[in-house]
């Protein structure tokens, strides 16, 4: 036997046995006449000493060799330690060396192998294999694993079957593009890898599957921001006969299991809002909704006077920051220079310190008198001790200003706790968006989303103000999951995709296959899919996605470790015709 125990199991009651244990040398303490070492697993930590009394002296020499991370081999005896350690939970025994084996040798690691690791990001991703054995990294990919687990046997149990789905497939259109892989046998063909299963999925729900789910990779070819990979996991789900509220039944129940599961934190029915709604209270479609904050308008207030800057403006809008009225002159000018940076883009900002005592002091009192500000505090749910952040400017860029400010806020304040939960459903998203680049109206989920039937009619009209079945769940200021109630009728598929700029060749030419599917009894279906990168790492209570993804890519796309993409050489070029001189 390999090893008899591994190096979290032994305690006092093993004292008296003989074992063998496997594993990594963490690092030793060297006495002379006498070595501990600290011996690690997945399971944890158990210490060794070699004693040139109790044992030998050529048994202490051997140890002297060992090296941090050598693997080796001991067999021993369990012994009571002197001085115990209370800090693991094999602290209070230690195993009296007999037989050493070293089973490899080690080079010394780039950096150091412990909880806190001097070992910068890009480092640890070269060496990704060493840095799986600290236990923040190893302890999260467990936690994916448990978190994963759970969402198999929830589904599983409720009748979902898992389906894979091909990876080689035609474009899927989610809104980013796709990466391609030229085929050999089909000369100047591609695949392209999937944005999601989008298509397959329905595609079962003609088949009658009725009840899918996959957790998948997809790949999204994305200029990359912060914390996105370019293939990231999907807990992929589709249910045929349904409408949005099952949709949202079934997926806030699965939600609410892992939660209760993996959190042991139990949550009542989640709240829900319309887009409209969390845009204007919180200027954004994805409101960490787990402290206040709200946005108060102001335009009513505030433009009455002669202070040209709020005149102009499309919107004034305010927060109060809880007791912000004590903030200096100079932490207000820092905040404000907060939000002129580019990234935020506000042209600057107006504040209100609503004092103790009732009474208002704000960087605009030559415009506006007390009942003015008071209003303002009003409308803002500003309370005395709190400061007034107003922004104003164009409606959807001061959203977004405010949204920003808001959350930073909240970060300094130490408003968002990260064992706190709060999802939400945000829904009635808008079916379409325009945008500026290319002049035209894209689907603002993805092409397969169902209007809502009473706005059909705006289609031709007020395309931007049809609304969508669709639906995102949000857990503090996240969107983990989105869907939507999908279109099953090819006329409608069609009405769509002309209303999105193809022409009814290319539309035949991309969507054919689903639009002819459509043509077979297609039942009424929607679904949705979760983003299980990021579930995880807020149940695990962090915002970064990358600890918890065996083998991330940086923030260039790169996998530094095995150093991809990289050049293939001119045979395979040539082979895929991708090089024709040759
Ligand atoms: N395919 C969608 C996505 O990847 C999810 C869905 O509509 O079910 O966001």
């Amino acid at each position: 036997m390999y090893r008899t125990h591994s190096n979290g199991e032994l305690r006092l009651a093993n004292v008296g046995q003989e074992v063998t244990l496997a594993g990594w040398v963490q690092k030793s303490r060297d006495k002379g006449f006498m070595i501990w070492v600290d011996l690690r697993d997945r399971y944890g930590i158990t210490q060794l000493i070699f004693d040139e009394e109790r044992t030998s002296k050529e048994m202490v020499e051997k140890a002297k060799t060992l090296g941090r991370e050598f693997v080796i081999q001991i067999t021993g005896e369990v012994i009571e330690r002197v001085s115990k350690n209370k800090n693991i939970p094999t602290g209070e025994v230690e195993i009296l060396v007999k037989k050493l084996d070293v089973l490899n040798e080690s080079k010394t690691p780039p950096f150091t192998i412990e909880d806190e690791t001097d070992g910068g990001d890009e480092l640890r991703m070269k060496y990704r294999y060493l840095d799986i054995r600290r236990n923040p990294v190893k302890e999260s990919l467990i936690f994916r694993h448990k978190v994963a687990i759970e969402v198999r046997k929830y589904l599983s149990d409720k009748g979902f079957i898992e389906v894979e789905t091909p990876v080689l497939i035609k474009s899927t259109p989610e809104g980013a593009r796709d990466f391609v892989v030229p085929s050999r046998m089909n000369e100047g063909q591609f695949y392209a890898l999937p944005q999601s299963p989008q298509t397959f999925k329905q595609l079962l729900m003609v088949g009658g599957l009725d009840k899918y789910f996959q957790i998948v990779k997809c790949f999204r070819d994305e200029d990359l921001r912060a914390d996105r990979q370019p293939e990231f996991t999907q807990i992929d789900c589709e249910m045929a006969f349904v409408e949005q509220e099952d949709i949202l039944n079934a997926f806030e129940g699965l939600t609410r299991h892992l939660l209760s599961e993996v959190n042991g934190v139990e949550i009542a029915e989640f709240p829900r809002m319309t887009y409209d709604e969390a845009m204007k209270k919180y200027g954004n479609d994805k409101p960490d909704i787990r402290f206040g904050m709200e946005f108060g308008e102001l335009n009513e207030v505030a433009q009455h006077k002669e202070f040209g800057v709020f005149n102009n403006a499309e919107l004034v809008v305010g927060i109060a920051v809880p007791g912000g009225a004590s903030y200096t002159r100079k932490e207000i000018d820092k905040l404000v220079e907060w939000v002129k940076r580019p990234q935020v883009g506000a042209l600057g900002m107006v504040y209100v310190k609503c004092n103790d005592d009732g009474t208002f002091k704000s960087s605009v009192d030559k415009f506006y008198e007390q009942e003015d500000l008071a209003k303002w505090a009003e409308t803002t749910n500003a309370k005395p001790g709190d400061l007034i952040c107003i922004l104003s400017g164009l409606e959807n860029k001061v959203r977004a200003q405010l949204s920003a400010l808001r959350m930073e806020l909240a970060e300094r304040l130490g408003l968002r706790d990260p064992k706190v939960f709060a999802p939400l459903w945000v829904v009635d998203f808008p079916l379409l968006e325009w945008d500026e680049d290319t002049k035209r109206y894209h689907a603002m989920h993805h092409p397969f989303t169902s209007p809502k039937p009473e706005d059909m009619d705006m289609l031709d009209t007020d395309p931007g103000k049809v609304r969508a079945n669709a639906y995102d769940l949000v857990m503090n200021g996240n969107e983990i999951g989105g869907g939507s109630i999908r279109i099953h009728d090819k006329a409608t598929q069609a009405l769509m995709l002309g209303h999105l700029g193809f022409t009814p060749e290319e539309a035949k030419e991309q969507f054919g296959f689903l639009m002819n599917a459509f043509e077979y009894g297609a039942p009424p279906h929607g679904g949705l899919a979760f983003g299980l990168d990021r579930l995880v790492a807020i149940l695990g209570g962090q915002e970064t996605i990358r600890d918890f993804i065996a083998f991330p890519k940086n923030n260039s796309g790169r996998d530094v470790m095995i150093d991809a993409p990289s050049k293939i050489d001119d045979e395979q070029l040539k082979e895929l015709r991708l090089k024709l001189d040759l």
